[in-house]
């Protein structure tokens, strides 16, 4: 249980740390939060893009999701093509969700949404102040780039994929890098775009491309290869290039998500690759739930709840981005024709609306609580 008066010191106010600053003042906990950074991720860099519904369903509560609803785009399925020949379409259909789709939502706007809520409510985040160090972790003291020592009732580790915080309480990071390299390109698009439906093309040889909308005239693609620019190619209409970037991903979690009062939670318990948009949703179901453990007095239950979720979702995501990278000859002889019949089945087709939405995952018992 938290101390009466006592503080809890969020690092980082990267989109889960700001989501746990959220749920712990909505929940009625005091909160100091500190970032590294001069502000939050600027304004062209999309980031992660979709939120799926369990994310909405978290920040339901605070109202939180509704200026997310208010402000995103919808999409609704995918169609897929090979080699620039259409292939065929899925729709989103069955899912047992109030929100049925992956909402696109920039991650830099997302974050400001979550900082404009927590200023309605008092709370400021403190930007250029680090944490340095981490003393005893039962009783956590935390030491401010400022100079500051502050004395927590617990320490909320949110401080991105190089926690600080993890290594200063000595919490070993375990797995894998993978090879070769995602790139990413926003594009703005001179007419108007389909801004409910991602458009996948895939390569007979393997990899491909992904077009996720995020509005009427923008879209993000990604794909595994090491040049931005050659993700445009054959693409019509493009006005301009907003953001690129390219990166290698790995797949890695923290041994321990707990050790003592000091919480990791995010990038910083977990990376694995943006296949299937899971990141930062993921962080955020880890805030929810250190929130509501903490305002309960059970956040002693914290790493035994995430740490199965945590693994499921980086073997399903190894899976995806193996499928991706690699299709075995049967897949891709099969599925032009055995997933559009398939998924005429409606069980079958609502399971698959739902794996893709992340819905297969267990979901928080506490979330109408
Ligand atoms: C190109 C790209 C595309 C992505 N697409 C998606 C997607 O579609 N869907 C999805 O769910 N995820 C996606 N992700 C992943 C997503 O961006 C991350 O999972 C998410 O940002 C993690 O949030 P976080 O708050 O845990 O960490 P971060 O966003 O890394 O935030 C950590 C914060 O901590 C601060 N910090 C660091 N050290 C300290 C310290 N010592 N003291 C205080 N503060 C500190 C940093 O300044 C930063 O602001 C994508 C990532 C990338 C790179």
């Amino acid at each position: 249980m938290v101390a009466e008066g006592k503080t809890i010191l969020i690092a980082g106010a990267g989109p889960v740390g700001l989501a746990a600053a959220v749920e712990l003042t909505r929940r009625g906990l005091k909160v100091r939060i500190v970032d590294a950074e001069a502000g939050p991720t600027p304004d062209n860099q999309s980031r992660a893009l979709a939120v799926l519904p369990t994310t909405l369903a978290i920040l339901k509560p605070s109202g939180v999701a509704d200026r997310m609803l208010a402000e995103g785009g919808r999409i609704l399925g995918a169609d897929f093509s090979r080699d620039g020949k259409p292939l065929f379409s899925f729709r989103i259909k069955g899912a047992r969700t109030p929100t049925p789709f992956i909402l696109s939502l920039p991650q830099a706007r997302t974050e400001r949404i979550l900082i404009g809520w927590l200023e309605e409510h008092g709370v400021a985040v403190e930007w250029n102040v680090s944490v340095t160090e981490i003393g005893e972790t039962h009783r956590p003291t935390a030491t401010l780039s400022t100079g500051e020592c502050l004395a927590a009732d617990a320490v909320l580790g949110c401080d991105g994929a190089h926690s600080r915080v993890r290594e200063a309480v000595g919490i070993p990071w375990k797995g894998e890098g993978y090879p070769g390299t995602f790139s990413l390109a926003d594009v703005r698009f001179s007419v108007p775009i389909d801004a409910h439906h991602a458009k996948i093309s895939l390569r007979s040889g393997g990899g491909g491309t992904a077009l996720l909308p995020f509005g009427a005239h923008e879209a993000r693609l990604i794909g595994l290869v090491d040049d931005p620019r050659t993700l445009l190619d054959g693409l019509q209409n493009v006005s301009g290039i907003v953001w690129t970037s390219k990166f290698h991903v790995a797949f890695r979690r923290a041994e321990r998500m707990a050790k003592g009062r000091v919480y990791l939670a995010g990038d910083a318990a977990h990376v694995h690759s943006p296949v299937g948009g899971r990141g930062m949703n993921l962080g955020i179901w880890d805030a929810g739930t250190i929130a509501f453990l903490l305002s309960k007095g059970r956040e002693s239950e914290y790493e035994t709840r995430r740490l199965p979720v945590v693994d499921a979702v980086l073997k399903a995501t190894r899976r995806m981005t193996d499928l991706v990278a690699h299709p075995p000859a049967l897949v891709k002889y099969l599925m032009p024709l055995g997933f559009p019949l398939a998924t005429r089945i409606p069980p079958i087709r609502r399971r698959v609306s739902e794996r893709l939405l992340a819905l297969d995952l267990p979901q928080p018992e506490w979330l109408e609580s």
